[in-house]
């Protein structure tokens, strides 16, 4: 990306976010922003914090709106942001994007290009149960639809894959809740700016075709 370029990636937990930011960073250079991430960073360190964002996260609850905003304005002041980013997992709230567009504004960065992951929520129990990751590389698997060649290594560094601690069916439900009553209501916020609906329910290689073709479109749009 040449131009400073925003895009912010919504959908339920298990939509294949992560996954399909991590391919439009490499692709187009940019760093992919988990706000999920940089709290399980933060509820591995043994301060009172720490521990009070590991048990909100072993719930399935959001973390509180102020809290995330400053985390994520203290990351948006690094350098490797200056040309822009990819959202993953913020905004959650409708304070959050509210936020996120002030934010913006303060940095002097463009309005973001959302692309809406849309896929049925009883696909998304199954997808989540069977998720794993790299704890090294970050890399995300699924055991039953994109295995690693050998089961639960890693296919790039070798590294025994993990299970998220919030990937258990009883969390799994909370979540999947907590994204119907609070994130859900982004699209409205959002109906009538640069928002792109894209058919999650298909492979990886699949959606990624969908999102160059949004973002080819949708970052002509916003130039
Ligand atoms: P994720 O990796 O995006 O599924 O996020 C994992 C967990 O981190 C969520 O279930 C929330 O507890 C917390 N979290 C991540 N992003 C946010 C956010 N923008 N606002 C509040 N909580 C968040």
């Amino acid at each position: 990306m040449t131009e400073k370029h925003v895009v912010v990636l919504i959908g339920p937990p298990g939509c294949g976010k992560g996954t399909q930011g991590r391919l439009i960073s490499q692709e187009f250079g940019v760093p992919e922003l988990s706000t999920g991430d940089m709290l399980r960073e933060e509820s591995s360190r043994p301060t009172e914090f720490g521990q009070r964002v590991r048990s909100l996260l072993d719930s399935g609850a959001l973390v509180d709106d102020a809290t995330i905003d400053a985390v994520l304005a203290r990351r948006l002041g690094a350098r490797d942001c200056a040309h822009g980013f990819v959202l993953d997992g913020y905004p959650r709230t409708i304070a959050q994007a509210r936020a996120l567009d002030r934010l913006l504004e303060r940095c002097a960065m463009p309005r973001p290009v959302l692309l809406y992951f849309e896929i049925a929520v009883d696909a998304l129990v199954g997808r989540l149960s069977a998720r794993r990751l790299c704890p090294v590389c970050g890399r995300i698997y699924n055991l039953v639809h994109q295995p690693p060649a050998e089961m639960e290594f890693c296919d790039d560094d070798g590294m025994m894959l993990v299970q998220r601690t919030d990937d258990t069916p009883d969390v799994i439900l909370a979540r999947l809740r907590v994204y119907e009553e609070l994130t859900s209501p982004l699209l409205n916020f959002y109906a009538g700016r640069n928002l792109h609906r894209v058919d999650a329910g298909r492979s990886p290689s699949e959606v990624y075709a969908q999102v160059r073709e949004r973002l080819g479109a949708a970052l002509v749009v916003a130039a």
